[in-house]
């Protein structure tokens, strides 16, 4: 049989990296998307190989339609198909600002960025796999959102940022809709607090939240790492929920839980 491929968009770095791994274990062959750090893409293809996969590296902005054209294209050229998107590439805002200055070149930069550069790969990819026959296992594609907590947690100095995330859970849900009857499932992962690039600047702050508050913020009381969230998605890429689609996998120590 031969092997499924993946596209994972920001994949040089963080869970995007931890993500390509994991799918290389399955035995995917892995499209290593990033924006600019080739050294750390190289990186994450090293490691890809190492874990026993194979894959390739290819820049590309999502927020820009030419590039996300070449993602798709590279990724067919090289593999021929595509059985995975996994839609991970996402930046937070430069400054957090509350919400009464935040500005609107950060508003805009994030949903280029996170929510309309996901939405149109998807739209793009999703004819893709129209166009594909049903592989061996019955399915023609499978979507992937990594969206946030932030999706339903309010931060005031980062709404740009929360809303872009919950406007990710509602395009899970419509292209999930839209694809169902054609063998082609879509899924939300929602990872809490994870240590990455991301959150190197608020370490402090998460160390007590998490750690050294007398409750803790996650009834699981650690830090999240990429390969948690990576193991959501390598279940989903294995195909272990065929019967769901639309759904949110919480990846977050218990953070979603109301607590007494
Ligand atoms: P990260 O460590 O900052 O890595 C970001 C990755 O995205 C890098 O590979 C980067 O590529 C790539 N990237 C950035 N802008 C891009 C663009 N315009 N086009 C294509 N790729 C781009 O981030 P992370 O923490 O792994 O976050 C990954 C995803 O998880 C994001 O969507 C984030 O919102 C979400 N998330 C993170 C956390 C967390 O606690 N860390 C929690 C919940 C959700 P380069 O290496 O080339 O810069």
């Amino acid at each position: 049989m031969s092997k499924k491929s993946a596209l994972v968009t920001g994949a040089s770095r963080g869970i995007g990296r931890g993500i390509a791994i994991e799918l290389a274990k399955a035995g995917y062959r892995v499209a290593i998307n990033y924006a600019g750090n080739l050294d750390a893409a190289n990186e994450a293809l090293g490691l890809v190989k190492a874990a026993g996969g194979d894959g390739f590296i290819v820049q590309g902005d999502v927020a820009v339609a030419e590039d996300r054209v070449r993602l798709l294209s590279e990724t067919l050229k090289n593999f021929g198909r595509l059985d995975l998107l996994v839609n991970n590439a996402g930046v937070g805002p430069k400054v957090r600002a509350d919400l009464l200055e935040a500005a609107e070149d950060s508003f805009d930069r994030l949903f280029s960025i996170n929510l309309k550069g996901p939405y149109f790969l998807t739209q793009m990819v999703a004819k893709q796999f129209l166009k594909q026959s049903l592989d061996t296992s019955g399915f023609r594609g499978r979507i992937v959102n990594i969206t946030s907590i932030s999706a339903y947690t309010a931060s005031i100095n980062r709404g740009d940022y929360c809303m872009v995330k919950a406007g990710l859970t509602m395009m899970t849900k419509l292209f999930a809709e839209r694809l169902a009857n054609d063998a082609i499932n879509v899924y939300e992962v929602r990872p809490g607090v994870i240590a990455t690039d991301m959150t190197g600047g608020v370490k402090e702050k998460y160390d007590k939240l998490i750690i050294h508050d007398e409750r803790g913020i996650t009834p699981i009381r650690r830090w999240g790492k990429p390969e948690d969230v990576a193991l959501a998605v390598r279940a989903i890429a294995e195909d272990r929920f065929p019967f769901t689609t639309g759904s949110a996998f919480d990846v977050d120590g218990g953070f979603h839980l109301h607590r007494l």
